[in-house]
Order: C-alpha cells, then sequence, then structure tokens
C-alpha cells in the first residue's frame, strides 16, 4: 500500500467527509477556476436554469470529486454520482437520467472509460436534454424520443486527451486542475487538522505541505499518519520536527517521493543511461502498469523537473540525477 497513491481508498472515505470542503468558498487554491466558477453558478441560478456541463481534468486526488460536490452544494440540488466503467450498458445510463430531478448535477468519474453504446446516449442527452429508446425486437423496433429533465454533467477524467472529440466538444465549461502549491497545500493542513483537532504549528503544517506531491489527499493522508507518529511519540503536537521524523520513518522523502518514485527515476537513470525511454520499456523494468506510471508517477515527476517527456521517450534531467548526489553526464542538455 503506497503512503503517497493519490487514489483514495475505502477506509479513508469516513475521515474525508469531515474534511472535504462543502462550498466553494472552503476550496482552497485553483483561483482562477474557483472565480470563474462562482460566476457561472451565479448566473445559472439568477436564469434558475441548469448549469452548464462541466469536465474538469487533472491526477488523481486534485479534488475533481469535491469539486463536483460543490457545484451541486451551490446549485441547491443533488449530485447523483457514478463512473465510466460501472455504465456498462446504454440502458444503465438512460435510467439515471430519467431519474434525475431539474437541474440535478450527474457527476461521471472516469467519463474516458464510458463504452461508445453508453456515449451515443450521452450526446443528445447533454445537447437537447433528450434521450433515444430502442422498443421492441426486429423488424419491429423503433426508436422513441423521451425527454429528461435539464441538468448538469459533471465529468471527471485525468487526462483530456483520453476523450472523444465530440464528447468533449459538448462540455460548456472546461476545467484542467494544477498541482496545488506548498502554500495552499500549508491552507488545506492547517484546515484539516483543525476540523481533526490535531494541534499542529505552522511549521509542522508547511513539513506535511512540502511532502505531499501537490495533492490535497496526499496531505490529508500525511496529515492523520504524522498525528499518529505524534500521539505515541511525542506530546501530540504536531511540529516541524514530528513531522520531520515521522515522514522520514514512513519513507516519505523532502521532495515527497517513496519508494516507487525513487525506482522509477534510479531505473530511467541506471538501466537506461538516464533516456530517452519509452513509457513500456519502463513499465516492464519496474513492474508497473503503464497507465499508473502516465496517470499517478508521472505527472508530478514532469511537473517539477525531474523528467522530461520528448519524442523520443521519458528522459531523467539534472535535478533526477542530483536528486540522488549522481553527476549528470555531460552531454545531458535538460
Ligand atoms: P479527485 O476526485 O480529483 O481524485 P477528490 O475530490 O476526491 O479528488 O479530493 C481528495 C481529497 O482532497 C478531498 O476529500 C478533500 O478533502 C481534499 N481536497 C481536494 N481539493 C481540495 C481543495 N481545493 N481544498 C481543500 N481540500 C481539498
Amino acid at each position: 500500500h503506497r503512503l503517497v497513491n493519490p487514489a483514495g481508498s475505502p477506509d479513508e472515505d469516513a475521515v474525508d467527509r469531515a474534511i472535504r470542503p462543502r462550498r466553494l468558498d472552503d476550496y482552497i487554491g485553483q483561483a482562477a477556476m474557483r472565480e470563474q466558477m462562482a460566476i457561472f453558478i451565479q448566473a445559472a441560478l439568477a436564469r434558475r436554469e441548469a448549469l452548464d456541463h462541466v469536465l474538469i481534468f487533472g491526477p488523481p486526488g486534485l479534488g475533481k470529486t469535491t469539486l463536483a460536490n460543490i457545484i451541486a452544494n451551490e446549485m441547491g440540488v443533488s449530485l447523483r454520482q457514478t463512473s465510466g466503467p460501472v455504465l456498462e450498458k446504454a440502458g444503465d445510463l438512460a435510467a439515471l437520467l430519467t431519474n434525475l430531478e431539474p437541474r440535478d448535477v450527474l457527476f461521471i468519474d472516469e467519463i474516458h472509460r464510458l463504452s461508445p453504446m453508453v456515449e451515443e446516449v450521452l450526446y443528445p442527452a447533454m445537447e437537447d436534454y433528450q434521450i433515444d429508446i430502442m422498443i421492441g425486437e426486429g423488424p419491429a423496433a423503433r426508436s422513441i424520443k423521451l425527454d429528461i429533465p435539464p441538468f448538469t454533467l459533471v465529468g471527471a477524467t485525468t487526462r483530456a486527451g483520453l476523450l472523444t472529440s465530440p464528447l468533449r466538444d459538448r462540455f460548456g465549461i472546461v476545467h484542467r486542475l494544477e498541482f496545488y502549491t506548498p502554500e495552499e497545500l500549508t491552507q488545506i493542513v492547517t484546515r484539516s487538522a483543525k476540523i481533526l483537532g490535531v494541534e499542529i504549528s505552522p511549521e509542522g503544517a508547511r513539513e506535511i505541505a512540502r511532502r505531499s506531491r501537490g495533492t490535497p489527499r496526499i496531505a490529508n493522508r500525511l496529515l492523520r499518519r504524522v498525528r499518529d507518529f505524534a500521539e505515541v511519540m511525542a506530546d501530540g503536537r504536531v511540529t516541524a520536527e514530528v513531522a520531520s521524523k515521522a515522514l522520514e520513518m514512513l519513507n516519505v522523502d523532502h521532495n515527497g517521493f517513496d519508494q516507487l518514485d525513487r525506482k522509477l527515476l534510479r531505473t530511467m537513470i541506471e538501466k537506461f543511461e538516464g533516456g530517452p525511454v519509452g513509457l513500456d520499456n519502463i513499465a516492464a523494468a519496474i513492474s508497473e502498469e503503464r497507465g499508473t506510471i502516465e496517470d499517478v508517477l508521472e505527472p508530478y515527476l514532469i511537473q517539477q523537473g525531474f523528467i522530461m517527456r520528448t519524442p523520443r521517450g521519458r528522459v531523467a534531467t539534472r535535478t533526477a540525477y542530483l536528486h540522488f548526489g549522481l553527476e549528470p553526464p555531460k552531454t545531458l542538455n535538460v
């Protein structure tokens, strides 16, 4: 089990419900997105219309589900949640759509994994609030149009490039979530600590923030683990020293990298001479799935300048060599 895994786990859900922001004002960071969203929501409310469909993309743990819930709250409607792989048949989606109340939010996570049949149902639903249903079989079969309530589709995906363009084009509002700055994560940790009743110093919050891979979900998880450490090994107060010791013990280094990140970087450097190396070769060498590397491991390493994506494959940068105290090759120019 990976401590810095940005994906959630069921046992985290209960704590998560307590600390998950419910209003746009409590959503920390992503300032540009938040400002725009506030205006779109206010305008839709004033017109008593459903908010336009919203596509949110970004790596796991950055707040896509949270934002979908906030949109529903701010619109004063209910949220129905499902995901691409769960909607197997066209009828599954049709059933969900016909049961919505006007202006409700339908949240589809991993929307890039919808089957083409299900996606077909979505197009007229998004565009005209209508669905086509087939009645009967064989020569007697005919399709009828059914009106559904005006609704807001909120779709989430890790990478925008995974969506078919007809689907992407039907979203009026598209937002890309960015990794959070250490300052923003410090605010998130401080807020969560307050809700959980954890005593934490500003430096303690900052230490956790710095090692959270730009990801709120990881920040909240590290806070909970550091709290355990503080309660058992110290006086319960999370200071910078306690946080630093705890995270060291948990194998999360100063950059928030764990064994897997280090394995990935070291493999690129030691087995592939720093690259360029293709994703499939890396995947095979560290026994991880290609998708996990692309969606979970790599985005933060790229954003932080440890890996570069080039047309010929991935390259480990000088920063990566220096992280391990290694001499970058003379020929390396990134
Ligand atoms: P995603 O759906 O992108 O995987 P989530 O919305 O489930 O991510 O976010 C993971 C957790 O991180 C949430 O439960 C919430 O507690 C916290 N979180 C996410 N975004 C923010 C934010 N902008 N401000 C404060 N906390 C956040």
